[in-house]
């Protein structure tokens, strides 16, 4: 067979899996380039598709590609830039910014205590962390602009400096300026009160790194959004790299002109999700360590279980704790700082079996005779299956409880289920972020 016509039949089944973004993301960039009865093979334009693909999307393409050739292949990546490149001949591999004769002195307005070094990455930003470091790789060229989204703490603006400073150390005569939204807004208005267009142009548009924070600011603000449109049409055609940040999707902020928002959603969207446990204990022994300071996995764990998911509060309490334990000349144990957090030391309390069922139905918004029923449609069976997980995995009931509780389901019907769900947990962006949402909800 035709390895394109195999490869499209099972785009087009993948396509109905997964979410747009995804979708144009990952998948609309690839193309099947052989076929034997071994393997299959799939061009990509760069190593970072590849790595997603193969980390996030691997079972789906394996277990689809089988439904549409009724076998098992190898599924190999090819790793093909030229192949992905505009006509327009630009370079994909071996860009370098334009460097910059007899480079000034290294200046930036980036406060360079924000690296990607220092970024501590877990199951709740991986993927922002992935596009970033893509970015430091090959600036200009694959995600351009790269827009990270998230809510307010996620740490948005650190992965976005972080991203400067890499990129300014590679090449020091780099013209890079971090701006928050409101920055440009204002330097817009100084500009026209001055009259002094011409030397703001010059300023945003010959730059090589242009961050923009914050960009929901822009809402409702026309003339700033069309000084801003010809900016990044400017910088975009100069593969001047732009990294721009959100704490929502473009298509949701209010009164932001269509055309930018097709901009935004031109390069690459990944979003920041509030840390889950494990990154919150990754974060807190980061900033501990930053700070020379000694805390047991104890304390940690129970600071993280017991605090905001905000990363910003999280930082903010935890040198609280520390200077008042220091003050107090307390040592930092699990009882002082329990007892500081005003919080009895507690294992987290065995969820609510009602609780995860009624979370459950109200986040794919369905009854409970949907989900407990009989039927068998796909909006319905991975719900099934996520309740199984849970059940099971987090609220620590048998097999043969969840069957009863799920409408009596037999309890090998369950073990399915919850084991689905494991696997998919490793590679599925989406079901990540759904359980991510849900613990949110059932521990708040
Ligand atoms: P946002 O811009 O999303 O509101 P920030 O980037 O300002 O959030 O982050 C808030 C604080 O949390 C900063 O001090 C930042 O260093 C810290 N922070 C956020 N995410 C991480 C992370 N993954 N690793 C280490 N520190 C983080
Ligand atoms: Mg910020």
């Amino acid at each position: 067979m035709n390895p394109q016509v195999v490869w499209q039949k099972t785009l087009n089944k993948i396509k109905e899996e997964v979410s747009n973004t995804n979708y144009h993301g990952w998948f609309s960039k690839t193309e099947a380039v052989g076929l034997n009865d071994q393997k299959i093979t799939i061009a990509v334009p760069s190593a970072f598709v590849a790595e997603q693909l193969k980390m996030r999307f691997f079972s789906l393409i394996d277990s689809t590609l089988e439904n549409v050739l009724g076998q098992k292949l190898a599924i190999e990546f090819k790793i093909d830039p030229a192949k992905f490149a505009k006509t327009s001949g630009e370079e994909v591999s071996d860009f370098t910014f334009p460097q910059i004769e007899s480079a000034p002195s290294a200046s930036n307005n980036l406060n360079s205590k924000y690296t990607l070094e220092n970024f501590v990455v877990g199951l709740s930003n991986n993927v922002a962390y992935a596009a970033a470091a893509a970015v430091v790789q090959n600036p200009g060229i694959s995600y351009n602009p790269l827009f990270v989204y998230g809510g307010t703490g996620m740490g948005k603006t650190h992965l976005m400096l972080g991203v400067g400073n890499a990129l300014f150390n590679k090449n020091p005569g780099l013209k890079v300026v971090y701006c928050s939204s409101e920055k440009f807004m204002n330097d817009y208005v100084e500009a026209i009160r001055n009259h002094k267009m011409g030397d703001l142009r010059t300023r945003y548009r010959s730059l090589d790194l242009l961050l923009i924070d914050d960009v929901q600011f822009f809402s409702g603000r026309e003339g700033t959004q069309e000084e801003f449109f010809h900016t990044f049409n400017e910088l975009q055609s100069k593969n001047s790299q732009m990294i721009i940040t959100s704490d929502r999707p473009p298509h949701e902020i209010a009164k932001l002109e269509d055309r930018l928002k097709s901009r935004f959603q031109g390069g690459l969207m990944v979003d920041i999700q509030p840390p889950d446990f494990d990154t919150r204990v990754a974060i807190l022994r980061a900033k501990c360590r930053e700070r020379g300071e000694d805390l047991s996995e104890e304390v940690l764990k129970l600071m993280a279980s017991t605090l905001e998911t905000n990363i910003r509060e999280l930082e903010g309490r935890l040198m609280q704790v520390l200077q008042v334990l220091k003050t107090q000349n307390m040592a930092p144990s699990l009882e002082n700082v329990a007892s500081y957090l005003q919080s009895p030391k507690k294992t987290a309390a065995p969820l609510d079996q009602k609780r995860v069922i009624a979370s459950i139905c109200n986040y794919f918004d369905l009854n409970l005779k949907d989900l407990t029923g009989p039927k068998r449609q796909k909006e319905l069976v991975l719900p099934r299956h996520i309740a199984m997980y849970i059940l099971t995995e987090e609220a620590s009931l048998t097999v043969e409880r969840v069957g009863q509780i799920l409408g009596g389901r037999d309890h090998t019907t369950v073990m399915h289920g919850r084991d689905r769900i494991k696997k998919l947990i490793n590679n599925d962006r989406e079901i990540q972020k759904i359980l991510i949402e849900l613990k949110q909800k059932l521990l708040s």
